[in-house]
C-alpha cells in the first residue's frame, strides 16, 4: 500500500497526516491504550513516516473505535487518518476486499428487496432496530416495538441496514450511494424522526442523516414514566459500546432504566467516554483477529465476576466469546433469564429467518407469537 500524500493539498490523507503531525506532542498516551498503535508508533511517528513514505500502518487493523481521540490531550482525531487511509487503498484497489465478503453480503442482504421492510403509508417517527438484534433477538425486538408504540401509537418500524460496513471498510461511494437510497424511501413516507437500538446505526444517521432526528430507543424509555422494566435485584458491568462514546445523555438513560429496574451497575473502568472496543469495530477481526480478540479479553477482565450488559447486539456478540454477557433488552424484558445466562440468542443462520418471520409480522400487521423462539 502506498499513503504517501505527496503535498496534494486536498487529499483526505493530506490533510489528516499534516493535522496529526503537527498536533502531535507524542506523548504516547493513545499508544499506551491500543496494539494497533503499539505496531507503529503514536500518531505523530505514524504520520511522519507515512509523509516519508515508510514503514506504513495498515489502518485495516485499527478498530476505529476512536479512544485515541478520547485519551489524546491535543484533541487530535487520529481515527479520521485511519479512515481516510482505508478511503484511499478502496479508491485505489489497493486492499482486497475479498475476505470481508461475508460482512459484505451481510450488508446487501439486510438492504435487499426480500429483507427490507418499509411501512405502506406515512408516518412521522419510526423504530429502526439494525440488522443484529432483530436476527439474533427477534422476541425482544418486538418488545421494544410494542413498548414504543404504547408511547407513540402511531411509530411504524423499519427494516434495513445502515451500511455502516461500508462505510468503515472505506466504501464510501459506494456507502454514501446506498444511504441516499435509504434516506429516499424515508422521506417518501414523510418520516422525521428515528429511533435507533443500534449504535452504529446511531452514528451513521446522526452524522448522515441531517434531514431526521434521530434518538436512541433507550433515551425514550427511560424518559417515559408510563415504561415499568420487569423488576429484578442484583448488579451488572455496563458495557459503553464505542460508537456513543461522546454520547452522555444515551449512556445516563442506559443507567436509569437499569436502575429501573432495581439493578445496580457497579463502576467498571473504561466506561462512557474512555469505553473501549468490544473486538467488533472496525471489522478488525477479519483481519487481525488478534487484536479484536484483545479488546473483547481486556474488557472482559475489567468486569471481573460480574455480567456484563451492553446496548449493542453487536458488542455483545464479541464480549460473549470472553464474559458472561447480555444485552439490555434482555435484562429490562427478561431479568431472570439473563442473569441466569438463558436468554434466546439465535445465531447464523437462524438469524436470517428471524428477519424474514419480523418482517413477514409487520406485512401482516398481526401481533402472533407463535414463531418467537
Ligand atoms: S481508533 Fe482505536 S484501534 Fe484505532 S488507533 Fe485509535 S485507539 Fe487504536
Ligand atoms: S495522545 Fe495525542 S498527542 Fe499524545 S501521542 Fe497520541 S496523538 Fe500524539
Amino acid at each position: 500500500m502506498s499513503f504517501a500524500p505527496r503535498g496534494q493539498p486536498g487529499s483526505e490523507v493530506a490533510d489528516e497526516v499534516r493535522k496529526n503531525l503537527n498536533g502531535c506532542s507524542q506523548c504516547g498516551v493513545c499508544e499506551s491504550q491500543c496494539l494497533f498503535l503499539k505496531k507503529y508508533g503514536s500518531t505523530g511517528i505514524i504520520a511522519g513516516n507515512i509523509l516519508a513514505g515508510r514503514d506504513m500502518p495498515d489502518p485495516f487493523e485499527c478498530s476505529l473505535c476512536n479512544l485515541c481521540g478520547a485519551v489524546c490531550p491535543e484533541e487530535l482525531s487520529p481515527v479520521d487518518l485511519f479512515l481516510a487511509m482505508r478511503r484511499q487503498s478502496v479508491t485505489e484497489g489497493s486492499v482486497d476486499l475479498a475476505r470481508y465478503s461475508p460482512l459484505i453480503k451481510y450488508e446487501k442482504t439486510g438492504h435487499s428487496d426480500l429483507f427490507s421492510w418499509y411501512p405502506s403509508g406515512s408516518c412521522r417517527t419510526i423504530f429502526f432496530p439494525g440488522c443484529t438484534l432483530p436476527g439474533t433477538r427477534p422476541k425482544i425486538t418486538w418488545k421494544f416495538f410494542e413498548n414504543l408504540k404504547k408511547i407513540d401509537p402511531d411509530l411504524e418500524m423499519v427494516l434495513d441496514c445502515c451500511h455502516k460496513p461500508s462505510h468503515d471498510l472505506g466504501r464510501q461511494n459506494f456507502f454514501m450511494e446506498r444511504f441516499q437510497v435509504m434516506v429516499q424511501k424515508l422521506k417518501e413516507r414523510g418520516i422525521s424522526k428515528i429511533l435507533v437500538a443500534c449504535p452504529n446505526c446511531f452514528k451513521i444517521f446522526a452524522n448522515y442523516g441531517s434531514d431526521f432526528t434521530v434518538r436512541t430507543v433507550y433515551q425514550v424509555l427511560a424518559e417515559n414514566n408510563g415504561f415499568k422494566p420487569a423488576p429484578y435485584a442484583g448488579t451488572l458491568a455496563v458495557h459503553d459500546p464505542c460508537p456513543l462514546r461522546y454520547q452522555d445523555e444515551v449512556q445516563t438513560s442506559v443507567r436509569i432504566l437499569l436502575a429501573k429496574s432495581g439493578f445496580q451497575t457497579g463502576k467498571m473502568k473504561e466506561t462512557g467516554k474512555n469505553t473501549l472496543c468490544c473486538g467488533e469495530g472496525g471489522a478488525v477481526a477479519f483481519h487481525n483477529p488478534g487484536f479484536a480478540g484483545a479488546w473483547s479479553l481486556r474488557r472482559s477482565n475489567l468486569a471481573g465476576d460480574h455480567r456484563m450488559v451492553t446496548y449493542c447486539a453487536g458488542c455483545a456478540g464479541f464480549l460473549g466469546r470472553h464474559g458472561k454477557v447480555s444485552h439490555i433488552g434482555e435484562v429490562l424484558f427478561e431479568p431472570e433469564k439473563a442473569m441466569a445466562g438463558k436468554s434466546s440468542v439465535s445465531k447464523t443462520p437462524a438469524t436470517y429467518l428471524n428477519r424474514l418471520l419480523l418482517k413477514r409480522r409487520l406485512s401482516k400487521g398481526k401481533r402472533r407469537k407463535s414463531w418467537l423462539p
